[in-house]
Formats: structure tokens, sequence, C-alpha cells
């Protein structure tokens, strides 16, 4: 089925910037979907149920489980994310090429169960650049920060589970890395679409019709 859409799944430690590429790669390109998750943590202000998440009680998430709504769930931070099934079946029927911004286990889980899944994993350049942008936010304590570092190394180390890996640079040496991080994930999604199993149909119908 040459114009189903295709699933990538983007993690990568907090820090290294991987909503903002998300968020960029959506903005300009329409043509690709972000699946929206349910959580059970509370709605930060500003955040709009069933558009950052779908916000959902404890007891939701469990009958979720029960029914095996899930196409893959984790506990990240004393709480519960999950991609729903019913999502991303719509999603690629429709012909949307989906990215999953999901935690590590989640995005492990969902290359374990689909080989087609497409997984990229976004590092940051150097634990120096890591710590620089964790430090400055001034919001956090030593311990706090010496307990993302660990958090962190244990996320990379992951990273050779993955398919592609974007390195997104320091904006302070290179001024549009947010952009271009953006668009080598772009590429990447159209690369897949350039593949020659996602062009048979096309290429059956042009050789009928040249042979015709
Ligand atoms: P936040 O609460 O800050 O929005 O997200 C916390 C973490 O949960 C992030 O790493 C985010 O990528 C991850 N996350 C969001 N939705 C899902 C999901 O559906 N499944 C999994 N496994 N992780 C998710």
């Amino acid at each position: 089925m040459s114009n189903r859409g295709r699933l990538f799944v983007i993690s990568g430690p907090a820090g290294a910037g991987k909503s903002e590429i998300v968020k960029t790669v959506l903005k300009r390109h329409p043509d690709v979907k972000l699946s929206v998750s349910c959580t059970t943590r509370a709605p930060r202000p500003g955040e709009e149920n069933g558009v950052s998440y779908h916000f959902v009680t404890d007891e939701r998430f469990d009958a979720l489980v029960a029914e095996n709504a899930f196409y893959e769930w984790a506990h990240v931070h004393q709480n519960r994310y999950g991609t729903l099934k019913s999502v991303v079946r719509q999603e690629l029927d429709a012909g949307h090429d989906l990215i999953l911004e999901i935690d590590v286990q989640g995005c492990l889980q969902a290359m374990a169960q689909d080989p087609t899944v497409t997984g990229i994993f976004v590092c940051p350049p150097s634990r120096e650049n890591l710590e620089a942008r964790l430090r400055n936010r001034g919001t956090e304590t030593e311990e706090a920060i010496r307990v993302r570092l660990g958090n962190v190394a244990k996320e990379c180390a992951t990273a050779y589970q993955y398919h592609y890996i974007i390195i997104h640079q320091d904006w302070s040496v290179v001024p549009d890395a947010l952009e271009i991080a953006a668009e080598e994930v772009y590429s990447i999604i159209t690369a897949r679409r350039r593949e020659l199993d996602a062009n048979r149909e096309f290429l059956d119908k042009l050789n009928a019709s040249l042979n015709a």
C-alpha cells in the first residue's frame, strides 16, 4: 500500500531540544502530523485537553490498558503516558506521516514491535553544552543537576538502538541549529517516502502504461 503513512518515533534527553525541533518540523511541513498522547499528569497552564494531550484519570488510563488500546505506554516521572492505537491507525490510514514524540521506553517498544517504525534520537552536542544549559536555567540545585546528568547518560546509552541520530548543535556556535536539525528530521521523512517499496504501485502503473 504505497499511500499509507509512516511512523517516526523521536526521543532524546530533556534539554536536547527535541520538542522545539518537532514543533519546527510541524510548522514548516503541514504534511507531517504529531500524535496526541494520553497522560495521567495534570495540565500545565495553557495546555488544552485534546491538543497538548488527552488528560485522563488514573482509572481511565487503567481501563485503556485493560482494553489493549495503547500502541505503547510508559511510566515517566511518576505519571503515565501512552499513544492510542486508534490515533496511529487513523493517521497512517489517511496517508499521513506521523511523529510520536515520546520517551525512550516508548520508542524502544515501538521499534521492537514494528520493524517499519523509524527511530530518531536527538542528542546534545556535548556534555559541557547540556550541563551549561541546565545551569543557565538557574532553577536547579547542584544535586538536581547531577541527577539529571545521570538520567541523560542512561538515555544516551540507548541511542545505538535507533536508526538516525540528530545532533542539535549549540545555537551560540551554529545560529540556525534548530532549523538545521528540523530539516534533517524532515529529510529522513522524505527519504523514507522515496524508498522503492513505497513506490512500487506507482512504478507498476508507469511500466504497465509504457508497455501498453
Ligand atoms: P511532559 O510531561 O513534559 O509533557 O512529557 C514528559 C515526557 O513524556 C517526555 O519525555 C515526553 O516525550 C514523554 N511522552 C509524552 N507522550 C508520551 C507517550 O505517549 N508515550 C511515552 N512513552 N512517552 C510520552
